[in-house]
């Protein structure tokens, strides 16, 4: 089988002589394609075309309707294609297809919609210091953007990479996780059949310490946009800062979801639940430590542990899967790890924590959920990044954010509570980015995404990816 492809640089598939990366659907263990590794001078050459599409200006100095058009334009191409980049993101990750439609493809047409809303609303400052004498404030873009991806939603979070990337005039080049490039290689045709000028968003593909090395020292990239995990991105962005080149960095999470004898019962069941094995289990923002109050233990546990054996495991491709295989061999070896550890350290296996024994090929594995009251133990503190919940139990909304708050991590929170002033309370208490009171996963585009403590440096969103993909300009002008 030859190579699909190694790069997509001005406009065109490219093909280069790294090594060949095989390419795993995880539902059957099949080879779907590979990828001839792009080596830093494929990187170089897609660091050349992004530079020159910037500055030839046919897309750096458009005006902001004709961006806005364009911008508009892809999202209707995505929208068009939606049905092949669903299969596509499904074949490669496992992602049940009722989910790569709705919640990763669906978002990446709308977020190229929503910054073309965006840039119609960006405004610079005026100060007027005297009659004679005015200062402005403006924004330019940087030049050329490197975005590295991670494989558990590799079209939703490239899209808003790219999207935000070029919304405000920049050129770019993404990298994919080499073990999820093609749903992001689709995507960039897409974007390339609605019109872009060539080079304005090019992509290579390959290994974190080959390509994605070599992107990040490029002097010619001149900021890097992270979504990885916490190890990472700590090497990413000492390699970006030796080059005083901004990043910024979205991270990993071990996020807590407090349920709280005031929650609405059934509304925090479904919130657990979704919380956790969304997704297959494998998001950042998994509500992975589920911390339920000890009054409402009794009922809350069982009718949990009755709704993850109900969960519908299957093939990603059936309509009515629920929770596919994870995303390889060498991740589902790691998960069931963690179950051994929870064993080792005398947790409570409550359900799960084994390969899943219905399937004769693919990384399925039970949905997992252990207990303890030891909010140190291992498998609460590390990210595990599957479907493995733990339950933690706690008697007083302190106690619920002391445990939710004893982690390295910062993403998100949730809350379940129908009680008003515990809510203001809870937000107010809880160390990290985002705190979801009532409801699973709502994501808001023109607020911050980004985490606290080891989840993340800066955040995405509407005006965090203008301060970040522009620079500013102080101009004082006198008559
Ligand atoms: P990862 O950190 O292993 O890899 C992420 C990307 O970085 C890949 O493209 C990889 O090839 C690249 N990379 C690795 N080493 C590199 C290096 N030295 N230089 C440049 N690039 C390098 O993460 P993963 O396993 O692909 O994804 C899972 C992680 O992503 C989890 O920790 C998860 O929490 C995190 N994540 C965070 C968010 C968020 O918004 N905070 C969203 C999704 C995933």
């Amino acid at each position: 089988m030859s190579a699909s492809f190694s790069a997509f640089i001005a406009g065109k598939p490219v093909i280069g002589a790294g090594p060949a990366l095989p390419v795993i659907n995880p539902a059957d263990e099949t080879e779907l394609t590979h990828v001839a590794e792009a080596g830093p001078d494929l990187v170089a050459r897609a660091a050349e075309a992004a530079r020159a599409a910037f500055d030839d200006g046919r897309w750096s100095r458009q005006s902001v309707e004709a961006r806005q058009e364009m911008l508009r334009r892809i999202a209707d191409r995505i929208d068009a294609g939606a049905a092949e980049l669903a299969a596509i993101e499904t074949a490669n990750t496992g992602i049940p297809l009722s989910q790569s439609k709705v919640r990763h493809v669906a978002r990446a047409g709308h977020n190229f919609r929503f910054f073309a809303d965006y840039i119609g609303q960006a405004a610079g400052r005026v100060y007027d210091q005297a009659p004679d004498h005015m200062t402005l404030v403006r924004r330019q873009p940087v030049g050329v953007a490197g975005l590295i991806a991670p494989w558990n939603a590799p079209v939703a979070l490239g899209a808003m990479k790219i999207a935000g990337a070029i919304a405000f005039g920049n050129s770019c080049i993404i990298k994919p996780s080499e073990q999820a490039p093609l749903g992001v290689h689709k995507l960039v045709e897409l974007i390339h059949d609605a019109g872009l000028p060539d080079g304005v968003v090019n992509l290579v593909s390959g290994r974190g310490a080959v390509t994605g090395d070599a992107l990040v020292r490029h002097g010619d990239v001149n900021v890097i946009s992270f979504t990885g995990g916490t190890a990472t991105g700590r090497a990413i962005m000492s390699a970006a800062g030796q080059m005083l080149k901004p990043s910024t960095m979205e991270l990993g999470g071990k996020s807590a979801n407090i349920i709280f004898d005031s929650a609405d019962f059934d509304q925090a069941v479904d919130g657990a639940l979704l919380g956790i094995f969304t997704n297959n289990g494998q998001q950042c923002l998994a509500g992975s430590r589920i911390l339920v109050q000890r009054s409402i233990a009794d009922r809350f546990i069982p009718a949990f542990l009755d709704r993850v054996a109900r969960l519908r495991v299957g093939s990603p491709l059936d309509a009515g899967t629920e929770l596919g295989p994870v995303a390889s061999r060498a991740h589902r070896d790691r998960i069931l790890a963690y179950a051994e550890t929870a064993r080792r350290e005398g947790m409570q296996i409550l359900a799960g924590g084994k390969p899943h024994a219905g399937f004769d090929k693919g990384f399925y594995l039970e949905p997992t959920v252990a207990m303890t009251d030891d909010a140190a133990a291992t498998v609460c503190r590390e990210e595990i990044f599957g479907p493995f919940a733990t339950i933690l139990l706690f008697d007083t909304a302190d106690d619920a954010f002391r445990i939710a708050n004893a982690t390295d991590f910062g993403l998100v929170s949730y809350v379940w509570t129908q009680d008003l002033y515990l809510a203001l309370r809870a937000q107010e208490e809880l160390q990290s980015g985002v705190v979801w009171i009532n409801t699973p996963m709502m994501r808001e585009l023109r607020a911050p995404f980004g985490g606290w403590k080891e989840s993340g440096v800066g955040a995405e969103g509407g005006m965090d990816c203008e301060a970040f993909y522009t620079r500013q300009k102080t101009v004082t002008m006198a008559r």
